[in-house]
């Protein structure tokens, strides 16, 4: 489903990403995680190209992302087609993000309405059945300041899922929250993954990518350092840099 290959990516003269190689197969879930400053933000952005990569290529569901072969040689795409690449990636950042003068319920059907242009009853139908499915089937007229950060980070993933992504990218999703609001929106992201939802999370949940993460990936410094099934590597970490970091967040 995902496939990046030796992905590159500089501001000014900073490598940020030096050669970052990744597949995810459909339906499985990529745990991301290193120390800050790694380039696991960038990389993400660079997945739905809210970044232009400077060299290597990214692929989702088969396409190119943000370019378009042609004669053997890559072209740039128009923001036209890359606004559609984007729209079946979802995205749920560390920071909620949502619309503050619109309800929970708008906050999910604002994206299908304006960008999708499909029929209102439809989307609203829709977007009630994801706020069930987050829990927040009772807080449909709620405003954003009227819900908790736990619920806030549930809507943005309805909201996400409203765009009916093939592909989920979350970014520290959890790291925001009070402790004790975690687990909601955890549970949430388990459920998906048990839909079959492909997901590349870049978390510190250790816990969580042990459980539910079919890969891990630990990136230091704009390179993987280390990759492979989270049990093994978190049970038994081959590289120093690897050790280090899960001996700090363990
Ligand atoms: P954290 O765990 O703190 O979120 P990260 O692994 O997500 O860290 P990035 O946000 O990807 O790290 O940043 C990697 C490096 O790229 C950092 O040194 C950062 O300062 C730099 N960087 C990121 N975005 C930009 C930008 N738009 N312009 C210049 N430098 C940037
Ligand atoms: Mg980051």
């Amino acid at each position: 489903m995902v496939h990046a290959e030796q992905v590159h990516k500089s501001f000014g003269s900073i490598e940020v990403l030096k050669g970052i190689d990744l597949q995810v197969r459909a339906g499985e879930v990529c745990c991301l995680l290193g120390p800050s400053g790694s380039g696991k933000s960038t990389f993400l952005r660079c997945i739905n190209h809210l970044e232009k990569i400077n060299a290597g290529w990214i692929r989702v569901d088969g396409e190119l992302i943000g370019y378009r072969e042609r004669g053997g040689k890559l072209h740039e795409m128009r923001e036209k087609e890359v606004a559609a690449q984007r729209r079946a990636i979802g995205m749920v950042f560390q920071r909620f993000n949502l619309f503050p003068h619109k309800t929970a319920l708008e906050n999910v059907t604002e994206a299908p309405l304006l960008v999708r242009r499909e029929k209102r009853a439809e989307v609203r139908d829709r977007a009630a059945a994801l706020l069930e499915r987050v829990g927040l089937g009772d807080k449909l007229g709620n405003y954003p300041s009227q819900l908790s950060g736990g619920q806030q980070q549930r809507v943005a993933i309805a909201r996400a899922l409203a765009m009916k992504p093939k592909l989920m990218l979350f970014d520290e999703p959890t790291s925001a929250l009070d402790p004790e609001l975690v687990g909601e929106v955890l549970d949430v992201m388990k459920d998906l993954a048990r839909d079959g939802m492909t997901m590349i999370v870049v978390t510190h949940e250790i816990g969580f990518a042990r459980e539910v993460g079919d890969s891990l990936v630990f990136i230091d410094g704009g390179v993987v350092v280390e990759s492979g099934n989270p049990r093994e590597v978190i049970a038994n970490p081959q590289h120093e840099r690897t050790k280090t970091f899960l001996a700090k967040v363990l």
